[in-house]
């Protein structure tokens, strides 16, 4: 670490708790001591990823991810470890002096410089009546363009880059954060944005990492957004997110919308569980980022068939994702911001309630001329069947069976076996994938016996993480190079050095001391459901502690052995060997007693 003073680091960890912080990216649920969510990191239907309270540490038994909120947030935020320590300071207003030893720190300059650009169209925004006058009309408040952060750029090519070099901003990082173009054959750079309203998009931690920018006319192209750059990847980030994420109504879910505007006059309305996708199509990411927090969406685009053909493509996406999709149909208007300015919040909610189901969109809006024939009828049914066939859950595909086979007069039999083979075949397709990751991972055949030890020293291992004092009888019994495993071995020590600690453990701070393989099982250790009642405690740590020494000196039987058989007769090797043959012979005599 070096860079950040130890102290600064605990206090900016204390000053977190795990569950609260994680929280805001997954949705938790207290079970037992614990909280338990779907992963972040990888893609699962039944949660695995385990958050501890008491030991501040997170575990995933699917991935294998684990450790405290620093390494929670340099994974989420595809940041590293310094970086996680930083932001999280920030979030609290705790100042770290890095000193000049400090490195240069990408990520933080590029929000700082969105956040100097943020400054500067907000302020253009108050010195232009026209934008005001765009907006006002459009119904926005200035509350709303607060929240939002809504700015106006003028129709000037270097404004931003005149002010920006005023301010000893240097050209280089305007234009890494997609600012600024250079110029084409000739020498400078010109602003990106001209002319426009801006919408900044921020991501879920709160920061501005790009922006949208629309036209105040009908000139073309409408829209035009920011480029990716380092903080920015396109289809990860949803607008309005980091509002609408604190305030998700189990029963409604989360609303989709298209544009900025819809998104932000929803808000303006109270309905802030509403999100925009910024203009790309629903991406996979987006569809787990709302799953963490929901199981239900509802789909509110524009009913042109742009918009239709979007639905569909996102109703695909959500549904494989696990979720419960509906889909909302504005009569006599074409966007939610314009039903929400002419029929009001009530009428909005009605209609987000009485949303339409995948198989209703499709048989009332998508294709409703396809059910006058035969041939029609089977023709859209064979472009519902693989989304259908994607519902996860038995019941609700179930409900959609029945429905298309009543509204369609398909016979009910042949219905239910094109969906189930084509479900089948889908759940196939995802068991032979995971056959094909374990066998992949587990490359390295192991035999019984490397698992039986393996399995012993993690035993030994869970044993002295939950109580110091076992851990001191441990530390007076073996030692770290007993162990082969390079991951266990770290563990040992590290529990041996904190074991002699005033206090007790610290598990996240331990969790810092580890990377890789080792934080990995260091996590996943103290998460373990593993329970002992005190004597079989005891008993247990005593059998471990023999089995693991005998374990090791019968490995260095065979290591002499080898060297004997190669032909070395050295005497200090001979009588290692005799005495460990003896010790051997009367441990096992010993524990054959003990029994009786
Ligand atoms: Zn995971």
């Amino acid at each position: 670490m070096g860079l950040i003073p130890q102290d600064k680091i605990l206090l900016i960890k204390e000053s977190f708790d795990i569950v609260d912080l994680i929280s805001e990216y997954v949705r938790l649920k207290k079970t037992g001591q614990n909280f338990k969510g779907l992963c972040p990191f990888h893609t699962e239907k039944t949660p695995s990823f385990v958050v501890s309270p008491v030991k501040q540490i997170y575990h995933c038994f699917g991935c294998g991810e684990g450790g405290n909120v620093f390494h929670f947030i340099s994974k989420m935020e595809n940041i590293n470890f310094f970086e996680a320590v930083k932001l999280l300071a920030e979030k609290k207003g705790i100042v770290i002096e890095t000193g000049d030893a400090a490195k240069k720190d990408e990520y933080e300059e590029l929000f700082k410089v969105n956040e100097f650009a943020v400054k500067y169209y907000r302020q253009k925004l108050k010195e232009s009546k026209t934008a005001q006058d765009y907006l006002s009309k459009r119904n926005l408040t200035p509350e709303t363009l607060e929240k939002f952060s809504i700015g106006f750029v003028p129709d000037e090519w270097d404004g931003l880059l005149n002010y920006a070099k005023r301010n000893n901003i240097s050209t280089e990082l305007l234009e890494k954060a997609g600012l600024i173009i250079k110029r084409d054959k000739k020498d400078g750079h010109y602003d990106r944005f001209r002319n426009r309203i801006i919408f900044p998009i921020v991501s879920s931690f709160g920061r501005f990492v790009a922006f949208g920018a629309r036209v105040l006319d009908n000139t073309l192209p409408k829209y035009i957004n920011s480029p990716e750059t380092p903080v920015y990847i396109k289809g990860k980030n949803l607008y309005g997110w980091n509002h609408a994420k604190i305030n998700i109504p189990e029963d409604l879910g989360v609303v989709i919308v298209e544009g900025y505007l819809d998104c932000i006059t929803c808000h303006q309305y109270g309905i802030i569980n509403t999100v925009a996708t910024l203009g790309t199509s629903l991406t996979k990411d987006q569809a787990l980022l709302l799953k963490r927090y929901t199981d239900k969406v509802v789909i509110a685009y524009d009913l042109d068939a742009a918009g239709i053909n979007a639905s569909l493509r996102g109703i695909a996406v959500l549904v494989e994702a696990g979720l419960d999709v509906k889909v909302v149909v504005f009569t006599g208007s074409k966007d939610p911001d314009e039903y929400l300015n002419k029929e009001g919040k009530e009428a909005f909610l009605e209609k987000i309630k009485s949303a339409k189901s995948i198989v209703d969109f499709w048989l009332d809006i998508v294709k409703p001329e396809n059910l006058a024939d035969l041939k029609g009828k089977l023709k859209l049914f064979s472009q519902m069947l693989p989304v259908v066939a994607a519902v996860a859950d038995d019941v609700k595909r179930e409900e959609y069976r029945k429905t298309i086979a009543a509204r369609m007069g398909l016979p009910e039999r042949l219905i239910r076996e094109q969906i189930e083979s084509h479900y089948e075949k889908l759940y196939n397709i995802t068991v032979d994938k995971k056959k094909e990751i374990n066998k992949a991972t587990n490359a390295k055949v192991k035999n019984a016996k490397d698992l039986r030890t393996e399995r012993m020293e993690k035993q030994l291992l869970i044993l002295s993480l939950s109580d110091v004092e076992a851990a001191k009888r441990v530390k007076a019994s073996v030692f770290a190079s007993d162990f082969d495993d390079e991951a266990v071995k770290k563990i040992l020590e590290l529990i041996f050095v904190h074991c002699e600690k005033e206090g007790g453990f610290d598990y996240s701070a331990m969790a810092e001391e580890l990377e890789g393989e080792a934080r990995k099982l260091f996590t996943e250790l103290n998460l373990d459901k593993v329970e002992y009642s005190e004597e079989s405690r005891l008993k247990a740590e005593n059998d471990l502690i023999r089995a693991v020494k005998n374990n090791r000196l019968e490995k260095r039987l065979k290591e002499i052995d080898a060297e004997i058989k190669k032909g070395n007769v050295d005497k200090e090797l001979n009588n290692e060997y005799m005495s460990i043959q003896r010790y051997l012979k009367g441990a096992k005599a010993g524990k054959q007693q003990g029994e009786k």
